[in-house]
């Protein structure tokens, strides 16, 4: 048994649920087999990958943390994780099943585009395939499939990004509600990746001070690629704010396959005491109520 300080978890992954290719409960056991502590399910816009990883995770001495990312807008594009919420709250479900319906609506353009190209979709058989999630990285696996491109990024490039032949825009759910219905759902939201928004440090601020109004807790501070002085940077900018820091790979299995599930591009290790600071958190609320 590993000593506290040696414990390494993540707290950002993805898996079949969303565009993950591990399934949950190979996810969990990728996990067991790397020797991690813990680790949360956040997949994008949907919690159902929970309930199969926590049972995959019976007798492996991983702990499964129930989580999600919420896909919003601010000046371009803003992630919200979520923790601990409620699985079966229906205020956070009927949010997520609207998102859903609403990539159904895009996805319905886009599936038109391509068979007005002769490139029939089957989206019965997609939601069948890759579960209630689709979105365009499941089109860029069947643009793979038709030889269209070599890869799911090649496939972005010359058919889903924007001005891109297939691109259709989305609507999003707003960032002060998605972090509103985590908190709502009794779960705590934190910005995701902060450094993938190309805002400067007034811009970040900004960004981080809106979302606090609506009830950010937290800031995910280690990531896939940061180095040492950006991750100490944003666990400033966490301290300032009174933020819990987080981290995770945002392990996606073949979908990135430069991240590893833990480790992520090599050198990333993220510290149980940080899942310590979300149960503090949780337990704190609880007290309140
Ligand atoms: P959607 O919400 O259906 O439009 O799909 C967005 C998802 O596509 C994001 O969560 C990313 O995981 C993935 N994605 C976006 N851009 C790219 C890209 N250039 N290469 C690979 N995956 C991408
Ligand atoms: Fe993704
Ligand atoms: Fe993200
Ligand atoms: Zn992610």
């Amino acid at each position: 048994m590993n000593s506290m300080q040696d414990r390494l978890i993540d707290l950002h992954t993805h898996t079949t649920t969303s565009d993950g290719s591990f399934t949950p409960a190979e996810l969990v056991a990728l996990a067991s087999k790397l020797g991690l502590s813990a680790v949360a399910i956040t997949d994008h816009d949907t919690i159902s990958g929970y309930p199969e990883a926590c049972k995959a995770a019976e007798n492996t001495g991983v702990e499964v943390i129930p989580g999600l990312e919420i896909s919003t807008r601010y000046h371009s594009a803003v992630h919200i994780l979520g923790y601990y919420v409620n699985i079966n709250n229906q205020a956070l479900l009927s949010e997520l099943s609207w998102i859903v319906w609403e990539r159904d609506q895009r996805n319905e353009r886009i599936r038109a585009l391509m068979r007005e190209d002769g490139l029939p979709v089957d989206y019965s058989g997609m939601k069948t395939r890759f579960g209630d999630v689709v979105g365009r990285p499941h089109f860029a696996r069947l643009l793979v499939e038709y030889g269209l491109a070599v890869d799911v990024r090649d496939a972005f490039r010359r058919y889903l990004e924007r001005g891109q032949r297939y691109f259709q825009a989305r609507t999003f759910l707003s960032i002060e509600r998605s972090v509103e219905i985590i908190a709502l759902s009794g779960g705590i939201p934190v910005l995701a990746h902060p450094f993938q928004y190309r805002l400067d440090e007034p811009e970040l601020r900004e960004l981080i001070e809106y979302c606090m109004q609506h009830g950010l807790r937290g800031i995910e501070c280690l990531y896939s690629g940061y180095t040492e002085e950006q991750s100490l940077y944003l666990k400033h900018l966490a301290s300032e704010y009174g933020l819990l820091v987080t981290g995770g790979s945002d392990f996606h299995g073949s979908a990135k396959p430069h991240i590893q599930l833990g480790c992520g591009t090599g050198d990333l290790a993220v510290p149980y005491a940080l899942l310590e600071g979300l149960k503090e958190e949780q337990n704190k609320k609880s007290l309140k109520k």
